[in-house]
């Protein structure tokens, strides 16, 4: 594929990560442990920022933009004319987000993200098959994108689907039975009711961000340091995005 392209890096960017980076608002845990929140930080975003290069310092400003949604500080960055037009020139997202197709989770709201910054993948339940596996690949392969997130969320219906289905019945029409047979190693018969759902919510993350992690060229670059492929779950309560380890 040769569809990467560079886009312009400059000052405005590295502005916006050092803030980032040197912030000290605290609000809760999230996805990178004891890293700073700045949902009252300045307005920098723009064609100049700086593309996160690092696992880590995309995990910050995914962090620091959770922070801005959960708080009602969201920017809205890259939506600008003059991105929109920079962009025409190739894309250089920092962040590969897999999540569901919920219309409750949109990645880039919730990340505070803005165009060109976040390549999406969406499926039920997060869920993979050929298609969304080639996706990442791209993705992590052909634009260098250092973070892959599996982000799954609260009162996900595809997971509700699947562990309702395990308990019997004819098979989902329309090829959702194909949604149901991926889920189904997340449930946890023990469980019982919500608890049976929701922890199968989580279990589905890390099932599915070990299947990637077992892929042999992404391995490969988690092995080289040029890669970190994390789970998590979005709260529909709070708003939160949290790590899963
Ligand atoms: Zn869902």
């Amino acid at each position: 594929m040769s569809m990467h392209a560079e886009s312009p890096v400059g000052p405005g960017r590295r502005r916006l990560l050092r803030v980032v980076l040197t912030g000290t608002a605290a609000l809760g845990a999230g996805l990178v442990a004891g890293s700073p929140r700045t949902p009252d930080a300045p307005v920098t975003g723009g064609p100049g920022r700086v593309r996160p290069a690092t696992p880590r310092t995309a995990l910050v400003e995914l962090e620091a933009g959770n922070a801005r949604w959960r708080t009602l500080h969201e920017r809205h960055p890259d939506e600008t004319r003059i991105v929109r037009q920079t962009l025409v020139g190739g894309q250089h997202p920092f962040a590969v987000v897999l999540g569901c197709v919920d219309s409750r989770v949109p990645p880039e709201l919730v990340f505070d993200q803005g165009l060109g910054d976040l390549l999406t993948v969406r499926s039920a339940g997060e869920v993979l098959d050929e298609a969304v596996l080639g996706s990442i690949a791209y993705g992590v392969l052909e634009l260098g994108i250092p973070l892959v997130v599996v982000l799954g969320h609260q009162s996900c219906g595809a997971v509700g689907a699947a562990v309702r289905a395990a308990g019997g019945g004819a098979p989902l029409p329309g090829h959702m039975q194909y949604l149901v047979d991926q889920i189904h190693p997340a449930i946890d018969r023990t469980l019982r009711g919500a608890a049976r759902i929701d922890a199968a919510i989580t279990a589905n993350v890390r099932l599915v961000r070990a299947r990637l992690a077992a892929e042999p060229e992404l391995a490969a670059k988690v092995a080289a340091g040029d890669l970190a492929i994390v789970g998590a779950r979005y709260e529909l309560t709070s708003q939160q995005v949290r790590r899963i380890h």
